[in-house]
């Protein structure tokens, strides 16, 4: 069947386009799309392809990776280095074992269930139980001398130790940069500390630990190299010379980790699909409860002589698949960078995105935090970016793709004034890294304060979101906190969307918050740097709201869990006539002043200490610590021996995940930690 000439340009036009991108990456370590953007386009020269197989000669689908740069010494492959072919969802990963079935003539196959590391895989090379070189994959024939590079990896043996070592060995692995060594680079790199091979420090952020290690491990500067942390799972002999002979795949993982080589402890043999689909499903929801990340489950046949029966295909083996997980990294337009005025008056720099579906969600807006955060990243409006959303994580901007950078394109300027009717300053103050609006009446922020009086982890005031302060505030009907509670069914009514049973709930729900217990009323005033465990502390401490306005700071600061700038922006704030007066207003509404209530949650994590880092989906930092305190347990600020889990969120704190690491404690992500909450223990790995 002649190749129709529409699809014979396609196909052209794909080949030329994976050409470009195999060079940014696997050569520049700099892609300009994203994986899954990649695997899109190879996908569809390989649908093409498999209709018309006589053009599917020297095409990239039949390639193993790039070409070896020319600043190293080619070392050639004596056993060539392949890919691996993908499965997307189960239903490729069953058709998959249905081919090796075939293959096997319908004999049993168990398999090695491995975690897919991303990073780069590595040839290492041992005479006589010494290192003697080290290449990368290359082209999968011909890879690139990194020896010098390699032997500045800690995690790799030099030397190889027991009996019946084979004459020659290859092992072969994946080099990665931990989630820790990359957090700590990128600090580096932001304070101007990483120094580059060409004495220079380095300006740009790395995007992710993959396009980290990559760029590391091809250094020409071995002592680069030696700073950047990498480190190694081996997953794979080579060629091998001598020594013990083998029958299974499980069996040569043994050795490799007996003669010194670090070997993932995830690894699992399983002796059907079902069980290696339940690993991959496994390994996918708790991707993040890793020090490093991976992209996908490796299942690989166990038994060698099946491996022999079953063979290669021009770039990957026949026994092997790539389960990968759905992407968290994608590129899209950052069309305008806004900022956002909350209820302190912090101005925000958020970015606004052309829509794109990643981790799985739609994301068109992200958080840029603040002035040096954009600086830093250096995103301008018009920029292709990389956007990330890890699990329930909230998404982010990684950085720009410079090669796509518009020619225009000029540096973000923070705006000097707000966007609201008053336009009133925006102000950095010196030694601050936030902007903030100066004029407390701004309407931006009077609305952030009546959602934050609503919102959960304050007032929890059923029905009133963010929408509906809007709408009120728009009709002139609140104006501050306060006025919540004279709000009429009437007055709803006239607002579109209420109906009689809509807006009498409303006023009921409003009405049955009067009587919420002092710390969270505490809260809910939404006074600078006062969170629910200083209200707590507070409440205990002081009993009513009145005695908590007539305090001295001084009396405030001798709280336990309260310090000197908590204390101080009390005094502030009721010092304020316009606060006073909203507290009088809530006082005549009849809202209660002194409930102080004792936690009716079961005890379940009595005698437990939780250590929480990093922002949590739904929780505040406070909300997080309050939950565990609900529940008899303690949230201390460090991580210890004594530490019964630490709770990891977005952007944790590096130096605690690396304790709890190094202690063995026990990381939960945010399902792990709903798990902890309800049931008192650990989740089941
Ligand atoms: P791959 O990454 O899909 O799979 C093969 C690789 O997996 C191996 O070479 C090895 O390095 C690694 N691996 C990790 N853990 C392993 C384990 N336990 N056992 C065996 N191997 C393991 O294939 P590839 O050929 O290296 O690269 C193709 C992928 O690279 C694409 O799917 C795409 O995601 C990415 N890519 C992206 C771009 C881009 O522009 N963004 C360009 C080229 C390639």
């Amino acid at each position: 069947m002649a190749v129709p000439p529409d699809l014979q340009q396609r196909a052209e036009n794909l080949r030329a386009q994976i050409a470009h991108h195999n060079r940014r990456y696997y050569e520049l370590d700099a892609p300009e799309i994203s994986d899954a953007d990649y695997d899109t386009l190879v996908r569809e020269l390989q649908a093409i392809e498999a209709e018309h197989p006589e053009i599917a000669e020297e095409s990239p689908t039949q390639q193993v990776g790039g070409a070896a740069a020319v600043a190293f010494a080619p070392v050639e492959h004596r056993v060539p280095m392949t890919s691996l072919d993908n499965a997307m969802d189960e239903s490729e990963l069953g058709a998959w074992s249905e081919r090796v079935a075939k293959g096997l003539a319908g004999a049993a196959a168990r398999f090695v269930c491995e975690l897919k590391i991303d990073g780069l895989a590595i040839s290492l090379r041992y005479e006589s139980g010494r290192l003697v070189q080290a290449a990368t994959r290359g082209d999968g024939r011909v890879g690139e001398d990194v020896t010098a590079n390699v032997a500045t990896i800690a995690a790799i043996p030099k030397t190889l130790h027991g009996a019946n070592l084979p004459e020659v060995i290859e092992v072969r692995g994946e080099v990665y940069m931990s989630l820790a060594s990359f957090r700590a680079l990128n600090e580096r790199v932001a304070a101007g500390t990483e120094i580059e091979g060409d004495g220079k420090p380095r300006k740009e952020l790395f995007v992710n630990p993959r396009n980290a290690a990559a760029g590391s491990l091809r250094q020409k500067t071995p002592s680069v190299t030696a700073q950047r942390e990498l480190s190694f799972w081996s997953y794979q002999l080579g060629e091998v010379l001598g020594g013990p002979s083998f029958t299974r795949h499980s069996e040569t993982l043994e050795f490799i980790g007996a003669i010194g080589f670090p070997v993932n402890p995830e690894i699992a043999v399983v002796t059907d699909l079902e069980a290696a689909a339940a690993y991959c499903r496994r390994w996918q929801e708790h991707r993040h409860d890793l020090g490093y990340d991976i992209d996908g489950a490796v299942v690989k046949v166990d038994d060698l002589a099946q491996r022999e029966l079953l063979g290669f295909t021009a770039k990957a083996p026949r026994w092997a698949i790539a389960y990968k997980f759905p992407p968290e990294e994608r590129n899209t337009v950052l069309r305008d960078i806004q900022v956002s005025i909350g209820r302190t008056g912090r101005a925000t720099p958020f970015a606004v995105l052309e829509p794109v579906f990643v981790g799985g969600s739609t994301v068109s807006m992200a958080t840029l935090h603040n002035e040096d955060q954009v600086r830093l990243k250096d995103v301008r409006p018009g920029d292709t970016v990389v956007v990330r959303k890890a699990g329930d994580v909230i998404p982010e901007v990684v950085g720009p793709v410079l090669s796509l950078r518009p020619e225009s394109s000029q540096p973000w300027q923070f705006p000097v004034t707000c966007s609201c009717p008053l336009q009133s300053a925006l102000v950095r103050m010196e030694g601050e890294s936030d902007t903030r609006c100066v004029e407390s009446s701004c309407p931006y922020q009077r609305d952030q304060r009546i959602i934050y009086f609503a919102s959960r982890g304050a007032m929890d005031i059923e029905g009133l979101g963010e929408r509906t302060v809007f709408q009120l505030s728009d009709a002139g009907l609140v104006s501050d906190p306060a006025d919540i509670y004279s709000l009429t069914t009437e007055q709803l009514l006239t607002l579109e969307g209420f109906a009689q049973i809509s807006a009498d709930k409303l006023v009921a729900s409003i009405a049955a918050t009067k009587v919420r217990p002092l710390p969270r009323l505490l809260t809910a005033l939404g006074i600078k740097h006062l969170g629910p465990s200083a209200a707590e502390a507070l409440s205990k401490a002081f009993g009513n709201l009145d005695a908590i306005m007539g305090a001295s700071e001084a009396d405030l600061a001798t709280t336990e869990g309260v310090g000197g700038v908590i204390a101080a922006s009390i005094c502030r704030w009721f010092a304020e006539p316009v606060n006073r007066a909203m507290v009088e207003k809530l006082r005549s509404a009849g809202v209660e002043f002194g409930r102080v209530e004792v936690s009716r949650l079961p005890q379940l994590l009595a005698g437990k200490a939780v250590v929480v880092t990093g922002t949590l989906q739904g929780f505040t930092r406070d909300e997080a610590e309050a939950a565990i305190k609900d529940r008899g347990g303690k949230s201390p600020g460090s991580v210890s021996a004594k530490t019964f889990a630490v709770v990891v969120g977005d952007d944790p704190g590096a130096s605690k995940l690396t304790k709890a690491q190094d202690l063995g404690v026990p990381i939960l992500g945010l399902d792990g930690f709903l798990h902890l909450l309800e049931t008192g223990d650990l989740p089941q790995p």
